[in-house]
């Protein structure tokens, strides 16, 4: 059975997608079956593994119970990597799954129809703690929590780690935090390094020990519908990104 890992933060452009994208891309080269679940609307990791925005049928469609999970499920570029693609409709989602009671486990349901066929499922969550991170939550195993190294990087954490408290002791008792991710450190400034320290300070053995650094060749990739390992292999997004994979698999 596939643990399944939610990358989540209700800040938006922290590193989420990239996160979940370039991640997947690493355990999958690997050699782990992976599965990217991109439940944000705005289809960025769908995008960003050359899939199309407008994706149908999509992980709304299974959210809804119309369509089942396996049957949404695309291949990738990426040898290993499959993806069940967001597309625009999934906006509905958020108000549809609010107004239904009991609606929590809705993702966590349908998910584990296809768990067995994957060693990790990685679920690329919006910027925001609604309905749709709620399900992610109660499905996952485990959360990454992507840190931008700015300033007001731990504000809003606390509320994030509030959340998940709650979720742990009403729905889902199983979720562990596996870490907080460094991302887009700059290591020519002082900020990056103020921002890592204060973090690994205050959340001492939380933080993972991989960082990743502001890297263009990270930004670039997709715009080409692929991973930055497949974009620039060399480059220190790609070697970052390889790094978290070890980590994380490292862990079990
Ligand atoms: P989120 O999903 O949390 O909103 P994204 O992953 O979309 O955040 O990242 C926000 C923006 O920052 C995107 O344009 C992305 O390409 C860029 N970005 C993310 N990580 C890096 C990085 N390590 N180096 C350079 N640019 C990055
Ligand atoms: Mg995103």
């Amino acid at each position: 059975m596939g643990t399944i890992y939610a990358i989540a933060n209700q800040k938006g452009g922290v590193g989420k997608t990239t996160t979940a994208v370039n991640l997947a891309a690493c355990i999958a080269e690997a050699g782990y079956p992976t599965l990217l679940i991109d439940i944000d609307a705005q289809a960025n990791a769908t995008v960003a593994l050359g899939a199309d925005k407008n994706s149908e049928p999509s992980v709304y469609d299974v959210l809804r119970g119309d369509v089942r999970a396996a049957d949404a499920i695309v291949p990738t570029q990426i040898d290993g990597l499959s993806l069940l693609p967001a597309n625009p409709d999934l906006a509905a989602a958020t108000v549809e799954l609010a107004r239904e009671s009991s609606s929590d486990g809705r993702l966590r349901d349908a998910l584990a129809t296809v768990r067995d066929d994957y060693r990790y499922l990685i679920l690329d969550c919006p910027p925001s703690l609604g309905p749709l991170t709620i399900n992610a939550l109660v499905a996952a195993d485990r959360v990454i929590v992507p840190v931008q190294a700015e300033y007001f990087a731990l504000e809003g954490l606390a509320g994030l780690l509030e959340t998940l408290t709650l979720i742990q002791r009403r729905l889902n008792p199983q979720l562990a935090i596996a870490g907080m991710l460094l991302t887009m450190h700059d290591t020519r400034t002082r900020l990056s390094h103020d921002v890592e320290n204060e973090v690994r300070q205050h959340f001492p053995e939380l933080v993972f020990d991989t960082v990743i650094p502001r890297n263009v060749r990270i930004s670039e990739a997709p715009s080409f519908g692929v991973p930055v390992i497949h974009h620039d292999p060399h480059s220190s997004g790609a070697t970052a990104y390889f790094d978290l994979a070890k980590e994380l698999v490292a862990r079990g």
